[in-house]
């Protein structure tokens, strides 16, 4: 008898499953917001990447279902073929004005937006330098690229100069990076990054997925945190975090724009963003705009936390920018405990572990839309499990 060809799947889930590494799914029900059901239980979300709470905003929600009844739920074709709408423009045009760029693209994700600016700017003959912890999408988008792919030491810029230093003969010179490194909570170092990129002539792309809503006055993202719109570089995002949506977008220069259009194979390739995301996404811009003190009751809300936890000096906490606070844990094992301890004292946190991260961590996202107990009552939850 031939041997079963499926039969490694079996136990390379066993593998997995032995390092603590195994990840399954929890069911949230309802909408989307600080309080959720997680498996039939009422908790205080800290796991959501919702951080200005526009998820479950009547107003992304009333935008999503008119724009359903007025243009249908699928986009029925790609954006090159049948499935461009005026609504798509329009959100585009929102993003680009979000940014101050001159333009930007939609796509139906942050991943893919990632995968196809990469694959469209670099190839064979070129190179790629990628921070360490950068995020599964640039990497994956390095990978398929098929330039050459070397990663710096997370943030370090002299490593990085060093390697531009020594760089051959490529064709051209890609420096991906996150700007809200989102599994840590810490920021690229962006203005140097964007002086090495003009010394050494070569592309900056940034990922503003974490960045984007919350991060600068306006909240167009790190990038206006550090003082540089305007400045010539290709920013990557996503419509699904601060901005309550789906789907991804990249921003920059019209040529930039106007080039991927004809050369991004997930963008060509793939059917339009539906009319209700790209309607909520749209609307989600407006309150970005118009409602800035959401921004800084969120920004309140890490003050105050960064305070409380002052009380848990055993935590070991990494350096955090963001609203994203994790703290280290000695093991996967440990990781997933501590999450269980916490989801039984009513508070919905992430376990995030290899092969995610290098080090097993909890991951606490703070929202607009937290209050003052919902804060409190993870410090107490954590005080009791740490003390
Ligand atoms: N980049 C970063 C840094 C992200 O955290 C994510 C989402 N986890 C993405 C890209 C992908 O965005 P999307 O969820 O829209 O595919």
């Amino acid at each position: 008898m031939v041997p079963n060809p499926y039969a490694w799947i079996n136990e390379s889930l066993a593998t997995i499953h032995r390092a603590n590494w195994y990840r399954s799914v929890q069911t949230i029900h309802g909408r989307p917001g600080a309080m959720v059901i997680v498996d039939g239980r009422e908790v205080i979300n800290f796991a959501s990447n919702d951080y200005l709470g526009l998820a479950g905003d009547d107003r992304l929600i009333e935008a999503g279902v008119a724009a359903t009844k007025q243009f249908g739920t699928g986009s029925t074709g790609s954006r090159l073929l049948s499935g461009h709408r005026e609504l798509h423009r329009d959100l585009e045009v929102a993003i680009a004005s979000l940014k101050q760029t001159e333009d930007s693209l939609v796509f139906s994700s942050g991943y893919l937006a990632n995968l196809g600016a990469i694959t469209a700017l670099v190839g064979k003959r070129d190179l790629i330098l990628s921070d360490e912890y950068n995020h599964s999408s640039l990497k994956n988008g390095a990978i398929l690229s098929g330039a050459t792919v070397i990663e710096y030491p997370h943030s370090d810029v002299t490593a990085l100069k060093n390697l531009l230093s020594q760089r051959q003969n490529y064709r051209r010179c890609l420096i991906i990076t996150d700007s809200v490194f989102s599994m840590d909570g810490d920021l690229c170092p962006l203005p140097t990054l964007l002086n090495l990129a003009e010394e050494f002539s070569c592309m900056l792309l940034v990922d503003e997925a974490h960045g984007t809503g919350v991060m600068g006055k306006t909240g167009a993202g790190c990038v206006e945190h550090f003082g540089c719109t305007g400045k010539q570089l290709i920013q990557v995002g996503t419509l699904s975090k601060a901005l309550g949506s789906l789907g991804g977008y990249v921003t920059g220069s019209a040529t930039l724009i106007d080039f991927l259009r004809n050369r991004a194979p997930s963008w060509i390739y793939t059917t339009a963003l539906s009319p209700a995301d790209t309607a909520a996404a749209l609307a989600a811009i407006k309150i970005v705009q118009l409602e800035p003190q959401r921004r800084e009751q969120l920004w309140a809300n890490v003050d105050e936390l960064k305070k409380l936890l002052q009380l848990l000096p055993k935590l070991k906490l990494l350096l955090s920018e963001s609203p994203i606070l994790c703290f280290q844990l000695p093991s996967a094992a440990a990781a997933l405990e501590a999450g269980k301890q916490l989801k039984a004292s009513g508070i919905f946190a992430s376990a995030i572990r290899p092969p995610t991260v290098p080090t097993s961590r909890i991951r606490i996202s703070l929202m607009a839309t937290h209050e003052s107990t919902h804060i409190q009552k993870l410090v107490e939850a954590l005080l009791s499990i740490y003390i």
